[in-house]
């Protein structure tokens, strides 16, 4: 089965203060090294790199000294994050079955990681992994709660997310018709009733978002580099 993975990579970091998926972690761009076990990983068939139109050719570039027997291909991104999966998508080979959609800045995931979401797609129209919380999570509106939810039913979206490409098509063109936007695939799938299933990630797949997830990223990647 071919599966295609899309990194989504064309933030411009306004919460960070730059482009944290460029940024240098160890000798190379953080988004090198979140590629790095899809372009090991046997299951993934080509990679998909969406960044910042301006970055394109830079990128290109740089992804001359990364030795990979897959195609890696890199397009400019959109506005937002559901847009530039959705030029991904566009841009994968017909042959696909699976999508496989992974945050350029969750540098931290493995090939066994992967391996266990795409997986569990034999049972579901699409897979994510996915945490439990182990913070109580509440709904709030201005400085008010309004409800606190069971937290043993509370887990937290990670990525990789996985789905049958026609599926996502559907509900990509769904969501841009009528002007909904998702923080993440799966809620799009979800809302047109798509089941879709998670097994459990890791704590260490962090995403970066602000400057003191960069701090938490360092000591993960000290902490790996050293066992
Ligand atoms: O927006 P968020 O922090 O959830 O971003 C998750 C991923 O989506 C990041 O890797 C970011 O670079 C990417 N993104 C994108 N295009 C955008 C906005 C975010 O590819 N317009």
């Amino acid at each position: 089965m071919n599966i295609s993975a899309i990194i989504p990579a064309a933030g411009s970091g306004e919460r960070f203060g730059g482009k944290k998926q460029l940024k240098i972690m160890g000798n190379r761009p953080l988004m090198f090294k979140t590629i790095s076990p899809f372009i090991s990983s046997e299951l993934i068939t080509e990679i998909i790199l969406v960044v910042p139109r301006n970055d394109v050719e830079q990128v290109e570039q740089e992804l001359k000294s990364i030795v990979s027997a897959k195609p890696l291909k890199v397009i400019a991104g959109g506005k937002t994050r559901q847009q530039s999966v959705h030029k991904g998508l566009t841009v994968t080979e017909d042959s696909a079955e699976l999508i496989c959609i992974h945050d350029a800045v969750r540098p931290f995931i493995t090939e066994a990681l992967i391996e266990k979401v795409v997986n569990k797609c034999k049972e579901h129209d699409g897979v994510i992994l996915a945490q439990p919380s182990t913070d109580t999570v509440k709904k709030v509106i201005d400085d008010q709660i309004l409800e606190t939810l069971p937290r043993e039913t509370i887990w937290r979206a990670q990525t990789p997310q996985v789905f049958s490409k026609s599926a996502l098509r559907e509900a990509l063109e769904l969501a841009e018709a009528e002007n909904i936007h998702g923080t993440d695939e799966a809620s799009l799938l979800e809302r047109i009733g798509y089941q879709v299933g998670f097994v459990e990630g890791s704590s260490l797949n962090i995403k970066i978002t602000t400057e003191e997830d960069w701090i938490f990223a360092e000591a993960i990647f000290k902490h790996l580099n050293h066992d």
